[in-house]
């Protein structure tokens, strides 16, 4: 039997729309075996997910990854690595971990102070900068482009990206995120394994594709995120390409955010044949084999 297999999504203690918990029975129900939360710049959705997946009762096996997609700066972009199977308590990667979630609280203020010198109500903010200062809870450009939404000063996201967040636009706040180096050497150092997150997703050129790899492979980087829910037979293949050439291994992730009309947990991300998956030698692998 396949095993159905899921290491890329979000929760509501970074950009998802579900609880941890929420997203734990989604996934149960999708009948995915093997999970990992992996939540922007933090942990904290962690031990909710674990509680959850130990009250599910009946249906398939299914067991939990600590997981985590930190942001990184890389030359002009910004490049997303994830993280899986380290030990949370570590004190380097806590160490780690802590000041992204400060540089991203940090910077979300940043953020909202631009946007209410461009004529935003502070009022249209007020959650968020409650949330920011008072709760576990992180928030992302995400948030803030639906606050603008529902404030009525933008008509859709990509509008408020546009005109106000996105990269030399109005209220654009460089982040100060970690480097390639420093992520992987965190989570490595926890035990863990880490990959190139959506690939595709940066729009650069193949050459500087490549130069990523390189770099990624070169500071001990272990895989290559190939399979993703939004992407062509084509893109599939040629992102196992790459795995191959790097000696990269591959994972699979939905990079599932909210119920909706296109991505789904565990759906359509089974990888190609002939690469090497990430999990093939994490324990709770071998368990769910024993186990069916
Ligand atoms: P951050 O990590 O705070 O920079 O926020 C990035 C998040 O914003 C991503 O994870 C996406 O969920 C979302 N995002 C980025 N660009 C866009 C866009 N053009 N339209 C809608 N959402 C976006
Ligand atoms: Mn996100
Ligand atoms: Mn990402
Ligand atoms: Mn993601």
């Amino acid at each position: 039997m396949g095993m159905k297999i899921d290491l890329h999504c979000h929760s509501t203690a970074s950009d998802g729309s579900l609880t941890p918990q929420e997203l734990v029975q989604r996934a149960h129900q999708m009948q995915v075996n093997l999970l990992a939360l992996t939540d922007h710049d933090t942990l904290a959705g962690l031990p909710q997910a674990q509680a959850a997946v130990e009250a599910l009762r009946g249906g398939v096996a299914m067991m939990l990854i600590p997981g985590v997609e930190l942001s990184c700066r890389w030359h002009s972009y910004e490049i997303h690595i994830l993280g899986w199977n380290f030990d949370p308590e570590h004190k380097a990667l806590r160490t780690l971990i802590a000041s992204q979630t400060d540089a991203r609280r940090a910077r979300a203020e940043a953020i909202m102070d631009k946007l209410l010198q461009r004529g935003v109500d502070e009022q249209a903010m007020a959650p968020l900068r409650q949330r920011n200062q008072e709760t576990a809870q992180l928030i992302t450009r995400k948030h803030i482009a639906e606050a603008l939404l529902d404030g009525g000063y933008v008509t859709t996201m990509d509008d408020a990206f546009r005109r106000y967040l996105g990269k030399g636009q109005s209220a654009y706040v460089t982040p100060q995120w970690c480097s390639i180096d420093e992520a992987v050497a965190a989570v490595s150092a926890a035990g863990g394994d880490t990959a190139v997150a959506h690939p595709l997703a940066y729009e650069m050129s193949s050459k500087w594709l490549k130069r990523l790899l390189k770099d990624f492979t070169e500071a001990g980087g272990h895989a290559l995120e190939v399979s993703s829910g939004q992407q062509s037979p084509e893109q599939r293949r040629h992102l196992a390409e790459l795995a191959t050439q790097f000696s990269l291994q591959a994972s699979a992730g939905s990079d599932f955010h909210n119920p909706g009309r296109w991505r789904e947990l565990g759906h359509n991300i089974k990888l190609p044949e002939g690469i090497r998956p990430v999990w093939q030698h994490w324990p709770q692998f071998a368990q769910l084999t024993h186990t069916q």
